[in-house]
């Protein structure tokens, strides 16, 4: 029956690290988990507002886990990344990078994108999806640095981009939207 008892303890405790984890230590505060037979009480404050058994509460855990990877893969803003960036950024060209190396660099690695495509559809190779990602890592560098030369933030430059998507394709991209779009 201990033993029991400390399992529930271990998914009561889980819950609470993975709450607190997706939606911050503050809102974590008043949450209250208990264990009355076969069921776990989840409230916050005294307002009880989930009644689950083991198996959903797994599930609620996994998904608070989940958000809270998701929260921390965005502290890393663009504008933070491209300073980042800029830490390796090679200068060709009194203080900044040239950006003729920038362009050339930018097209070598969609170039390096498209080898491993092409090696996946014509040479029947399996598509390294891991190489791939790192290859699209290695443009975001290019493009964050090339940025910086002409003096724009990262989120400056995403931000006109979608501005502008929104003002071609107020509906979502379609067929007829783009041969009727303006410019
Ligand atoms: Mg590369």
């Amino acid at each position: 029956m201990a033993e029991y008892a400390e399992h529930v303890q271990v998914w009561i405790d889980r819950y609470k690290a993975a709450y607190a984890a997706a939606h911050g230590q503050d809102a974590a505060t008043g949450l209250q988990v208990e264990y009355d037979r076969g069921w776990f009480k989840i409230g916050i404050g005294d307002h009880w507002d989930k009644n689950v058994r083991q198996k959903e509460l797994a599930e609620l855990c996994q998904n608070l886990e989940q958000r809270a990877v998701e929260k921390q893969a965005d502290a890393l803003d663009m504008d933070e990344y491209q300073a980042l960036a800029m830490r390796t950024a090679m200068k060709t060209d009194g203080e900044k990078p040239a950006p003729e190396y920038l362009s050339l660099s930018l097209a070598g690695e969609a170039g390096e994108i498209a080898e491993l495509i092409k090696k996946h559809v014509y040479h029947g190779h399996a598509l390294n999806v891991h190489a791939l990602s790192y290859e699209l890592g290695d443009i975001q560098w290019y493009l964050a640095v090339m940025a910086n030369v002409y003096g724009f933030d990262l989120s400056e430059i995403a931000r006109r981009n979608i501005a502008k998507l929104k003002r071609r394709y107020p509906d979502g991209f379609s067929q007829e939207a783009s041969r009727n779009r303006e410019e």
